[in-house]
């Protein structure tokens, strides 16, 4: 059997072919492929803007930067995330305030984000960036709601639920990064997520204002439009009016995500069966726990489409599967380490025991291969290893 990774990306030579043309035209760094991609990606999802950046980490970058994160700031995330969703207050002289997860589902627990937002008077904090984790759309209805009493922002980090869904209490569909809720979402397009372009990134908003400064800040803070510009020496004039960067998705890459973007559906129907299969497989399997949507659907009153970027199991002995796995040739990973326990966190200040269900959640978790060309046969054999593992343990 070849190695089995935890994800991997799927190119076709429909793929092949859309990067190859665009090499071919007259544009190698952004194009019209990028404003094609963006809108494309903005149906998909349902927002009405969308502006694609050079990676996920860049477009959390962004997203902190226009909703004005200085050193001031002081913005709350989950511990278990990927580093990126936290470093983007950290880029800006924010402060990272951390609030644990609930582990039934391991995502951002909206009760303790309201135990440390009534801890402090109204505005000590400014926004929160919960993530739809492993694929599970946050309800950001309650999120929001909770936001508004205390004034603050959303980022929703996105970044593994493109296609992933819950209905808010009104019935209505709420696609996650729909912007309806949150003020800003973000993805990431690396080779492991949904749609993969090697890197790249996406925002999407349905902030008008919101959605320029990010077109500005993508480009160095540059505006060409002559409406907005303080003078105007003639037709090479061009004015960088705040601080920006380069953090463009070249047009090549956006033609790839284009491409990608039309099997998105079908890799995500993929996704559910497999992940409906590992179900089957463990579900009278004690030794096994598994993230639950059942119980998140049960706490909030709210039917889900699980994106399923990630198939997470919890097992007393993680290291032991981790490297029995591995033997046989099995690359299952662990998502996430906390943030708040890396050096680089401690050193602000953060220390174990900090959040406890989140470390614990550590302690026991690991994500089975999950991606749309797993085969039956290779999807069966890490079950067999997984269940023999077990029987010996
Ligand atoms: C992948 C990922 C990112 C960062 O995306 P890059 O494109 O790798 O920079 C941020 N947040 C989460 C939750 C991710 O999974």
């Amino acid at each position: 059997m070849k190695p089995i990774p935890y994800g991997r990306q799927h190119i076709t030579q429909d793929d092949i072919d859309a990067v190859v043309e665009t090499l071919q035209s007259d544009f190698l760094t952004q194009g019209p492929k990028v404003l094609e991609f963006e809108q494309k990606f903005a149906e998909y999802i349902g927002a009405q803007f969308a502006v694609a950046v050079a990676n996920g980490t860049a477009a959390l970058h962004l997203c902190a930067l226009a909703l004005g994160v200085n050193e001031s700031s002081r913005v709350i995330t989950t511990p278990i995330t990927f580093a990126a969703s936290a470093n983007c207050v950290r880029y800006c002289g924010g402060s990272v305030e951390f609030a644990d997860i609930d582990p039934e589902t391991g995502l951002l627990d909206l009760e303790k984000v309201r135990q440390k937002l009534e801890s402090q008077p109204k505005g000590y904090y400014c926004g929160m960036i919960p993530v739809d984790f492993a694929g599970m759309p946050v309800n950001l209805e309650a999120f929001r709601k909770l936001a508004d009493e205390y004034g603050l922002w959303i980022i929703e980090d996105a970044c593994h639920a493109p296609g992933g869904y819950f209905f808010d209490s009104n019935g209505e569909k709420q696609m996650c990064g729909n912007g309806n809720y949150a003020d800003l979402a973000i993805f990431s397009f690396h080779p492991v997520k949904h749609i993969a372009t090697g890197e790249g990134g996406m925002i999407t908003t349905n902030n008008p204002e919101l959605y320029e400064k990010l077109l500005t800040l993508r480009t160095h803070g540059i505006t060409r439009d002559p409406a907005k510009m303080h003078e105007n020496h003639g037709g090479w004039y061009m004015e960088m009016q705040e601080l920006g960067y380069n953090y463009r998705m070249p047009d090549m890459l956006t033609a790839l995500g284009i491409s990608q973007l039309k099997r998105a559906e079908a890799g995500l129907l993929r996704r559910q069966e497999i992940a409906k299969r590992y179900d089957l497989a463990f579900q009278n399997s004690p030794d096994i726990k598994i993230l639950n949507p059942a119980a998140y659907v049960e706490k909030t009153s709210s039917e889900t489409l699980h994106a399923y970027h990630l198939y997470v199991i919890q097992v007393e002995k993680r290291k032991e599967l981790y490297d029995f796995l591995r033997a046989k040739n099995i690359f299952a990973q662990v998502h996430y380490i906390p943030v708040h326990l890396m050096p680089y966190y401690r050193e602000q200040g953060f220390k174990k025991d900090d959040f406890p269900l989140a470390e614990a959640y550590y302690d026991m978790c690991l994500s089975l291969p999950m991606f749309p060309s797993l085969t039956d046969e290779e999807q069966d054999f890490v079950i067999a290893s997984v269940k023999e593992f077990l029987q010996h343990a």
